[in-house]
């Protein structure tokens, strides 16, 4: 995603309106790699801009995506997600138990396409996702485990 600046200067030359609220929601997304859903950025939004609306939040997020300076990822945690990194394409890893998505710049294989359909789908991008655990909700588990231990020993 392009700094402040940019952003600010594009939002101008395609003739969106340039607000505060909007910047606000320029700036929550700078350097973001929690991948935030529209909600989160609304919650986070209204701290600093009581009057901001969700219907602002989404109208700008559609406008970034429009833009190419912002994707939408559906990584099956029940909201769409936005991701603000999208100079190089990567993959993701996203917690199953609290849906937390991080990034993953590696250079992986993708895999083969099945003889059939490799010449009647050309591929233009493969991206992968990881489930599982995230370290956070490890040692929430672990933590529990010892709880639980404590208490049968009893
Ligand atoms: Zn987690
Ligand atoms: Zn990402």
């Amino acid at each position: 995603m392009k700094d402040m600046n940019e952003l600010v200067e594009m939002f101008r030359e395609r003739g969106y309106r340039i607000t505060p609220q909007r910047q606000c929601v320029f700036k929550l997304l700078q350097g973001n790699t929690s991948h935030p859903s529209a909600e989160s950025i609304y919650r986070e939004a209204r701290k600093e801009m009581s009057s901001l609306s969700l219907q602002t939040v989404y109208r700008t997020l559609a406008e970034l995506v429009s833009l190419g300076e912002l994707i939408p990822v559906d990584l099956g945690t029940g909201t769409v997600r936005f991701d603000p990194s999208v100079e190089v394409p990567h993959h993701h890893l996203v917690c199953r138990s609290c849906g937390k998505v991080s990034d993953l710049f590696a250079d992986l294989r993708p895999p083969d396409m099945p003889e059939g359909y490799a010449q009647d789908f050309e591929v233009s991008s493969t991206e992968i996702v990881f489930r599982g655990i995230c370290k956070a909700c490890m040692t929430d588990g672990e933590d529990l485990g010892e709880r639980e231990h404590r208490f049968s020993s009893k």
